[in-house]
C-alpha cells in the first residue's frame, strides 16, 4: 500500500448500518464518506480518489447490480457487497456482474475488515505482474508452474494449475462456478459446474493442511469458491 489514505466510500441506505460500517472502517485507518443512494454513491466515486465501494444491494433509487453494471463501465475499484438477501441467486448476480465479494447481514466488524483487507491488498497498485505467492507453507510460482511445500515440489496437472492460477489472482474474491468453467475450461464448459467441484477437492488434496477443514481453498455454499491468503 502507498502512503495516500485508503478511501472507502460506503453506499447504504439505513444510517445504523452505514454508520457502523464507516466507523469500522475509519478506526481501521482508512476514510470513508457515506452516501444514502446510488446516484450519490456513483458521483462520489466519479469524483476521484476511492479505493474501494462498500455496496448495499437494497437502495431506494436504484437496484444494487445496476449500480454495478453503471460502476463497472468506467471502473474496476473493488467492490464489496451488503447483503441482506440470503437468496443465493441475488449474490451470484452481484458478483457474475462485476463484484468482488460479499457479506450477508448481519455481520461482525472482525470479518467486514478482513474483506476490506484482502480486496485492497489484491488492488494495489505494485507495478509489476505478481506471479509468485506465499500462503501457509506454500510457494507457488505461476510462471514456472512449480508449487512447493517446505522446499518439496507438488505436482499439479496443468488444469489444476489452471484453476489454482485463476484463484490466486483474484485473491479475497468470490468466484462463481460459472466464472472458474469459463476461465480455466473455456467458453461452452459453464453448465459443467462438477468439474469445478472434482478439481477444487484435488487441489485441496494436494495444498491444505486437512483437505476436509480447508483454510485457503474455500467453498462459498451454492455460489463458488474463493481463495483465502490467510491470517498474517
Ligand atoms: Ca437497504
Amino acid at each position: 500500500m502507498n502512503d495516500l489514505p485508503i478511501s472507502v466510500v460506503v453506499v447504504e441506505d439505513n444510517p445504523e448500518i452505514r454508520r457502523f460500517v464507516s466507523d469500522a472502517v475509519r478506526k481501521s485507518g482508512c476514510m470513508a464518506s457515506e452516501t444514502a443512494t446510488a446516484r450519490a454513491g456513483l458521483e462520489a466515486v466519479a469524483a476521484g480518489d476511492v479505493h474501494l465501494v462498500i455496496l448495499d444491494l437494497g437502495l431506494p433509487d436504484m437496484n444494487g447490480i445496476d449500480f454495478i453494471r453503471e460502476l463497472r463501465l468506467w471502473a474496476s475499484l473493488p467492490i464489496l457487497i451488503l447483503s441482506a438477501r440470503t437468496a443465493e441467486h441475488d449474490k451470484i448476480e452481484a458478483l457474475d456482474a462485476g463484484a468482488d465479494d460479499y457479506l450477508t447481514k448481519p455481520f461482525g466488524v472482525g470479518e467486514l475488515l478482513a474483506r476490506v483487507r484482502v480486496l485492497l491488498r489484491r488492488h494495489s497498485p505494485t507495478g509489476e505482474a505478481v506471479t509468485t505467492y506465499r500462503f501457509g507453507d506454500l510457494e507457488v510460482d505461476i510462471a514456472r508452474h512449480t508449487v512447493r511445500r517446505a522446499g518439496e515440489d507438488i505436482h499439479l496437472t496443468q488444469i489444476e494449475h489452471r484453476l489454482l492460477a485463476v484463484m490466486l489472482a483474484n485473491a479475497g474474491k468470490v468466484l462463481t462456478h460459472r466464472h472458474l468453467m469459463g476461465e480455466v475450461w473455456g467458453p461452452g464448459h459453464a453448465e459443467q459446474e462438477h468439474y469445478v467441484r472434482i478439481y477444487i477437492r484435488r487441489l485441496r488434496q494436494k495444498l491444505e493442511r486437512n483437505p476436509t477443514q480447508p483454510r485457503h481453498l474455500l467453498t462459498e455454499t451454492g455460489i463458488g469458491y474463493r481463495f483465502q491468503p490467510g491470517v498474517r
